[in-house]
C-alpha cells in the first residue's frame, strides 16, 4: 500500500489535556497506574480514528508516550540513565514496566536528579536529553513499544505507521557524562535499530518513520556517509518500507545523503524549507508537508496543490504536514469566545483537526478525486486567504507610519561609560547589588483568586486588591530579607507573554488552544494576527503600588519583543522582524511610562533569544540582525540614568556572547549554576564589560542550596568578572518554587553576597 494523505506526528496531551490530568494524578498517587494506562490508550485510538475517518490514509504513532518522545527512545534502548536503574519495574496497571524509572527520569526523584531537559529545535516544546558516555551499550527494552504497535494494528491495520526518531537524530540530541562524542555511537546504535526492525514489522507493519530532523542542519560529510551505510543496513534489515522524515528546514540534503539507500519515501517540510528539492529523483514516494504544522493559519490551497501538482510531475507524491501536529492545538472549533468576539480572524486559522482535514482535500483534489465538499472546501479557504491579504484588521496605518519612520538611531543609547557614571550617582547602591528576576511563588492563594475573578465570584476591584496584598507581602519579605533591588513579584502574571499579549492590540488569546510544553505542561500560546501597538500602559501602576512601598529601587518588569514572538502563533505574512520591532515600539512606550512614573530600572526579559536562532548557520546572522535590533529600539529611549537590566535562562550560550553583548543592556543576569559557571569564562574571553549576575542559585533544583555552594559559586564569578560589574542573583524566576525554599535560599544568597562585599 502506498500513502497519499499523512500527517507527519501526531499530539499526545489530548484534547481536553486528559494526559495530563492523569500524568498528574498519578504521580500524586501511584496507585491510579490503570487510569494512566488506559487514558493513554484511548487517546491515542480516538485520534487515529479521527484522523482516519477525516481520510488519511496513514497516521503516524509514536506508542503512547507518557512525557517525551526522546525519553520513549532512550527507554526503548534501555539507555535511561544509571542512577534510575534500582528502581524497581512497574509490573501491571497496563504501563510500561520501566514507567518509574522513566518519570524519575524526566522529573527526577527526593534523591535523584532529573535529566536535562532542552527545547526541540527551534521550536517551544522541550525533549529530555539522553545522558550517554563512551562505556553506553544499547539493549532493547522493547515489549511496551511493541505491545501498544500490536494493539494499533489490530485496530486500525496496516494505516499505523510507528515512528522513531532515527540513529542520528538521537545522537545529536544527547549528551555525554564524560567528555566523549555522542556520534561515536553511530553504527552500533544502527545495528541496535537492525534488530528493532524485524521485531517491528513482525507486528504487522507496513510503514515505519524515522525522524531525522537533525538532517537539516549542517552535517559534517563524515558523518553522513556513516547515515547512509546505516540506513543501507536498516533498509535490508526487514520487510519494512522506511519512511525518513525530516522537518523545519529543506529536506534536499536527507533526500540527497540516503536515495538509492533502499528507503522508500522522505518527508519533507516545505513551508520552512524549500519545495525545489533538486536531489529528489522520483523514484522513492515524497510526502509533501505543504500544511503548516507549527503555526495556527489556514493552508493557501491553491498554492500548495500548484507546489503539489509541479511535484508530482517528477514521482510520486503524498499530502502532509510539514512537522507533528505536536506544535498545534488540536481543535478550533471549541473556540467560541474567539468566534463571536473575532469572526473575521477564526476564518484564517486552522487547528490540528482543520489542518488535517486540509490534507485530506488536498490529497483529492490532488488525485483528480475532489467531492462537491471538497470543491466547497477550496472555494472557502480560496475566500479566507482572500479576505486575510486584505482585511483592515491586519494594518494599523499609525504603527506603520511610525515604524518606517525608525533610523539607527533609534536603536542606540549613548556609550557605557557615559551611562554607567549617570547611573552610579543616580542609583545608591552597594557592590556586589543582590536582586531576584522578577517573580516570587505563584502560591495556591494567588491562583485561586484569579480563578474565581475569571469565574467571576469576584470582581475586578477585589482581585485588584488581592495582588496588591501580595505585591505587599513581597515587598516586605524583601526589605526583611536584605536585598538591594526589588521587584513586585509578576503575582498579576498568569505567562510572561500572555500578560502582555493580552493587552496589546494586534494579538489574541485563545480558551481552549492548549499545546504540550514539555510532560505534562500545556501553553496556550496567544495569537498574533495584525500590526502590534499598545493601547494604554500595561504595567506602570503595579510598579506604582510597589515604589510606594519602600525607598529601595523596584525594577520595572517586561517581556521582550523575541520572546514576545517566541511564544506565541505569529502571523506568517510579513517578516518577523517587522512583527519584532512593532513590539518593540510598545515596550518603548512602556518604559517611556515607566521612566515618567520613576522608575529607576527596567529589566526587558529575553529568555528566549537564544530559542528562535535559526538550525543553519547561515540563517543566523539575519536573525541576529533583527533580535537585537528590536530589543535596542525597546530600550534606546531610556535616559543614561535608567538602568536596563535583561534576563535570560540557559547557561550554554557561549556563541551568543556577541549578541548579548550587542544587546547593550547595562546589567545581563543569566543561567549559571547548574553549568559550574561555564558562562564565566566565556564572558572573560569575549571581554565583557557590561553588568552581569550570573545565576548563584539554581531555582530548578528543589533543595536549598548549602551556603558553601552559593559561597564557591560567588567567588569563581568574582575570578573572572570585575567587581564593579557584578551582580548577585538566582538564575531565574522564583514562581514555581514556594515560599519556605525561597526564604532559605535567598538568605543564603544575601549573606554571600555580604561577605564576598567584605573580600571585593
Ligand atoms: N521575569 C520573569 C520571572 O521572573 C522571567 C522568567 C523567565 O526567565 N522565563 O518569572
Ligand atoms: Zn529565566
Amino acid at each position: 500500500m502506498t500513502i497519499h494523505a499523512t500527517i507527519a506526528g501526531v499530539p499526545r496531551i489530548g484534547p481536553d489535556r486528559e494526559l495530563k490530568k492523569a500524568l498528574e494524578g498519578y504521580w500524586k498517587d501511584n496507585s491510579t497506574g490503570r487510569h494512566l494506562a488506559s487514558t493513554a490508550t484511548l487517546l491515542t485510538n480516538n485520534y487515529t480514528d479521527a484522523a482516519l475517518s477525516a481520510g488519511l490514509d496513514s497516521v503516524a504513532f509514536s506508542g503512547r508516550s507518557f512525557y517525551d518522545a526522546t525519553l520513549d527512545t532512550s527507554a526503548l534502548l534501555g539507555v535511561l540513565p544509571e542512577r534510575v536503574q534500582d528502581i524497581a519495574d512497574h509490573d501491571n496497571d497496563g504501563l510500561p514496566a520501566f514507567i518509574d524509572r522513566y518519570f524519575a527520569t524526566a522529573r527526577g526523584t527526593s534523591e535523584l536528579p532529573a535529566s536535562a531537559m532542552t527545547k526541540w529545535f527551534d521550536t517551544n516544546y522541550h525533549y529530555i536529553v539522553p545522558e550517554l558516555s563512551a562505556s553506553t551499550t544499547f539493549s532493547l527494552e522493547d515489549s511496551a513499544f511493541l505491545q501498544d504497535i500490536a494493539d494499533q494494528v489490530n485496530r486500525a491495520g496496516t494505516a499505523v505507521r510507528p515512528v522513531l526518531v532515527g540513529p542520528l537524530t538521537y545522537l545529536s540530541l544527547a549528551r555525554t557524562t564524560d567528555g566523549s562524542s555522542a556520534l561515536d555511537h553511530l553504527d552500533e546504535l544502527f545495528a541496535t535499530y537492525a534488530r528493532l526492525l524485524p521485531r517491528i514489522a513482525d507486528r504487522g507493519v507496513e510503514w515505519l518513520q524515522l525522524d531525522e530532523p537533525t538532517l537539516v542542519t549542517e552535517i559534517d560529510p563524515d558523518v553522513l556517509e556513516k547515515v547512509r551505510t546505516g540506513y543501507k543496513k536498516l533498509a535490508a534489515a526487514s520487510n519494512l518500507k522506511l519512511l525518513v522524515q525530516t522537518y523545519f528546514g529543506d529536506g534536499d540534503q536527507a533526500i540527497k545523503a540516503l536515495s538509492g539507500t533502499g528507503v522508500q519515501a522522505f518527508g519533507v517540510d516545505v513551508v520552512y524549507g524549500g519545495a525545489e528539492l533538486p536531489s529528489w529523483n522520483g523514484e522513492e514516494l515524497l510526502l509533501v508537508g505543504v500544511v503548516d504544522g507549527r503555526n495556527v493559519w489556514r493552508t493557501d490551497l491553491d498554492a500548495a496543490l500548484e507546489t503539489l501538482r509541479g511535484l508530482a510531475e517528477r514521482g510520486p507524491v503524498a499530502v502532509s504536514t510539514s512537522c507533528s501536529l505536536l506544535h498545534v492545538p488540536y481543535n478550533l472549533d471549541r473556540e467560541t469566545r474567539l468566534r463571536a468576539e473575532h469572526p473575521d480572524v477564526v476564518e484564517w486559522l486552522a487547528f490540528g483537526t482543520e489542518k488535517i482535514q486540509e490534507v485530506a482535500v488536498l490529497s483529492r483534489a490532488l488525485r483528480g478525486e475532489a467531492t462537491d465538499a471538497d470543491e466547497q472546501a477550496l472555494e472557502a479557504s480560496r475566500k479566507a486567504i482572500a479576505a486575510r491579504a486584505e482585511s483592515p484588521l491586519t494594518h494599523n496605518a499609525e504603527v506603520r507610519k511610525r515604524a518606517e519612520a525608525i533610523t539607527e538611531a533609534d536603536r542606540h543609547r549613548d556609550p557605557v561609560a557615559q551611562r554607567r557614571e549617570a547611573q552610579l550617582s543616580a542609583l545608591d547602591l552597594p557592590p556586589l547589588p543582590t536582586t531576584t528576576i522578577g517573580s516570587f511563588p505563584q502560591t495556591q492563594e494567588i491562583r485561586a483568586a484569579r480563578a474565581k475573578f475569571r469565574k467571576g465570584d469576584i470582581d475586578a476591584a477585589a482581585y485588584d486588591q488581592a495582588m496588591k496584598d501580595e505585591v505587599a507581602d513581597v515587598i516586605r519579605r524583601q526589605e526583611q530579607l536584605g536585598l538591594d533591588v526589588l521587584v513586585h513579584g509578576e503575582p498579576e502574571r498568569n505567562d510572561m507573554v500572555q500578560y502582555f499579549s493580552e493587552q496589546l492590540e494586534g494579538y489574541l488569546s485563545t480558551e481552549f488552544a492548549w499545546v504540550q510544553s514539555y510532560g505534562s505542561r500545556c501553553v496556550r500560546p496567544p495569537i498574533i494576527f495584525g500590526d502590534v501597538h499598545r493601547p494604554e500602559a500595561m504595567t506602570v501602576s503595579w510598579y506604582q503600588v510597589a515604589q510606594d512601598l519602600t525607598d529601595k529601587p523596584v525594577k520595572g518588569m517586561l517581556t521582550g519583543p523575541v520572546t514576545m514572538l517566541a511564544w506565541s502563533f505569529v502571523r506568517d505574512d510579513q517578516p518577523l522582524g517587522t512583527t519584532a520591532d512593532q513590539v518593540a515600539l510598545a515596550l518603548q512606550d512602556e518604559i517611556d511610562d515607566l521612566v515618567a512614573a520613576g522608575a529607576q530600572i527596567i529589566q526587558v526579559d529575553e529568555p528566549a533569544i537564544r530559542e528562535l536562532l535559526p538550525l543553519r548557520k547561515e540563517d543566523q546572522p539575519e536573525y541576529l540582525e533583527w533580535a537585537v535590533g528590536s530589543f535596542r529600539l525597546a530600550t534606546a529611549s531610556a535616559p543614561n540614568e535608567v538602568q536596563v537590566h535583561t534576563h535570560m535562562c540557559y547557561s550554554e550560550f557561549n556563541e551568543l556572547i556577541d549578541t548579548v553583548s550587542n544587546l547593550d543592556a547595562d546589567v545581563t543576569s543569566i543561567e549559571a549554576a547548574r553549568n559550574g559557571m561555564q558562562v564565566l569564562e566565556a564572558l572573560k574571553d569575549a571581554g565583557y564589560e557590561l553588568g552581569v549576575g550570573p545565576g548563584v542559585w539554581d531555582i530548578h533544583s528543589p533543595r536549598v542550596p548549602a551556603q558553601s555552594e552559593v559561597d564557591d559559586l560567588l567567588s569563581a564569578a568574582l575570578d573572572s568578572v570585575d567587581p564593579r560589574l557584578l551582580w548577585v542573583n538566582p538564575d531565574c524566576g522564583l514562581k514555581t518554587r514556594g515560599w519556605d525554599e525561597t526564604t532559605a535560599s535567598l538568605e543564603v544568597l544575601v549573606s554571600a553576597a555580604h561577605k564576598a562585599r567584605v573580600r571585593a
